[in-house]
């Protein structure tokens, strides 16, 4: 079965064409539009035999990115289809599925509509997920289309976890309440955990740290909490992003630095976390170079990382009443095992132990890297959304 996988952000089209039957569940062909609907737009287009195809191309909008997605897709030369029909589906990331799914579903008019009565909760992404959706429609119209949600895994939170103690008609009006995201990942992870484990009870805390970074309790493959909120700025510290503070510091900066709305908003999601915190940069290895190197807010920003981190970890064991296994994925969690050993250093009280060797040493797919005496297992495992959604497409078309 081939899925067509999109991602599709307000200038930019991701996308990975899947063969889902092949025994490596290969990548066909993958691929990045950017620019979109902006001067300098292009397009690079690679096959999973290793060919590449990059223009410069006008592109003013995502209805024509995903003509030129086609069009490379079909192309003799760096093409990996004879027809369109040999696509069976195509799944859509989508950012925000609010209240309204706790699973993936196909499109229709009505799924739409939802999807833009969410624009609120995701002004940034779901509208630039919508104009993906409605850009594949156009192209394929007979092909079914998979709503995939960020949201949606972690619709299983019991109501004391995703409410905030605001007054209880906010929620009722507006829907503000703790959504949580990366959904997709901790899923996928997740589910790699149990089966390595065998145990499909297992509870299992999921620290997806990468750019954007969100932990997660997870008892029996259902999410019961987990750091993000109504937005992506909840939790622990990110690369741009404040993570948690006290919320009156937004009305002590809209008071006393004169700001408004949206660069008090700009501050907290682009200028902050370990940029705003180092000075350094938002990217982790550049952190962690300046922080070798005596820069004390690098090394301050790291330590504040690590000790949230954990912080984390440490009440998501109590609201799991104990832990079976920790799992560290996304571009930190799988390639930081300076950070991993710095926090899991601090869990020996849990019964955590990790392995050294393991911890340092390479890591495929997956990899153990606590010892065999460890109460708790602790596994790196790289995530793949795009795998994720294009598994949770073929099931809706399959059904
Ligand atoms: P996104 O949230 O954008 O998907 P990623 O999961 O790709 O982000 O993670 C990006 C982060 O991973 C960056 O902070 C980057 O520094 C970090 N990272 C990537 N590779 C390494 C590495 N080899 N060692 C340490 N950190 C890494």
């Amino acid at each position: 079965m081939k899925i067509l996988v999109v991602n599709a952000g307000s200038s930019s089209l991701k996308y990975q064409l899947f063969d889902l039957e092949s025994a490596q569940r290969a990548v066909l062909a993958s691929g990045l539009c950017e620019r979109i609907g902006i001067d300098g737009s292009n397009l690079q287009h690679e096959t999973g035999d290793g060919r590449k195809y990059n223009v410069e191309v006008k592109m003013p909008d995502h209805t024509v990115a995903v003509k030129l997605v086609i069009d490379a897709l079909l192309s003799d030369d760096h093409g990996v289809l004879s027809s369109l029909a040999e696509v069976d589906a195509v799944g859509h990331r989508v950012v925000h599925g609010g209240e309204k799914f706790a699973n993936s579903v196909i499109i229709n008019e009505e799924v739409k509509q939802t999807i833009k009565d969410c624009y609120p909760l995701a002004p940034l992404h779901n509208p630039a997920n919508i104009m993906g959706i409605e850009a594949c429609e156009k192209a394929m119209p007979n092909i079914i289309q998979v709503a995939v949600f960020d949201t949606a895994f972690h619709q299983t939170l019991p109501d004391k976890a995703f409410m905030y103690a605001l007054p209880y008609e906010l929620y009722e009006k507006h829907a503000i309440r703790r959504y949580g995201f990366h959904g997709t990942s901790h899923a996928f992870v997740s589910e790699k955990a149990m089966q390595l484990m065998d145990n499909p009870n297992a509870k299992i805390i999921t620290c997806h740290l990468g750019n954007g970074s969100s932990i997660a309790a997870i008892d029996a493959g259902k999410s019961i909490d987990t750091s993000m909120g109504m937005t992506p700025l909840a939790g622990v510290p990110m690369g741009t992003r404040t993570g948690d503070m006290d919320p009156a510091v937004v009305t002590y900066l809209l008071e006393y630095e004169n700001m408004t709305p949206a660069e008090v908003d700009n501050l907290m999601n682009k200028q902050s976390g370990f940029f705003g915190v180092s000075g350094v940069g938002s990217d982790y290895r550049d952190l962690q170079a300046a922080a070798d190197q005596g820069n004390a807010r690098a090394e301050l920003t790291l330590r504040m990382f690590t000790y949230n981190c954990v912080k984390y970890i440490g009440a998501y064991s109590v609201v799991l009443g104990g832990i079976d296994a920790i799992v560290f994925t996304a571009g930190i969690g799988e390639n930081a095992p300076r950070l991993r050993e710095a926090m899991v250093s601090q869990l020996g009280h849990l019964g955590v132990e990790l392995d050294k060797e393991l911890n340092y040493g390479k890591v495929g797919d997956y990899q153990l890297i606590s010892t065999d005496n460890s109460k708790v297992k602790v596994y790196v495992i790289r995530t793949n959304e795009e795998l994720k959604i294009a598994q949770e497409t073929a099931a809706l078309k399959n059904k």
